[in-house]
């Protein structure tokens, strides 16, 4: 996670890589490689410079991911 603070898994984002592509809080029967990012703007905003879950994942996050991440904060 990008901002290295330790935070409750209520507050974070599960992001999981899987056959269908990346996804965002998926159904326990998703199995994937799965990494967190902080629910909130600054982190959702950091991620999107920083793409660190590219890395993570072995593949690029879509400008389609983070702005799913914006529309789920948003939603909150
Ligand atoms: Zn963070």
């Amino acid at each position: 996670m990008s901002c290295r603070k330790y935070r409750p898994k209520s507050e974070l984002f599960r992001i999981m890589k899987t056959g269908e592509g990346i996804l965002i809080d998926p159904d326990r029967h998703h199995f994937g490689r799965s990494a967190y990012l902080c629910r909130n703007q600054a982190c959702v905003a950091c991620e999107e410079k920083r793409r660190n879950l590219s890395k993570i994942f072995g593949m690029p996050v879509t400008s389609d991911l983070v702005r799913k991440l914006k529309e789920v904060l948003h939603a909150e």
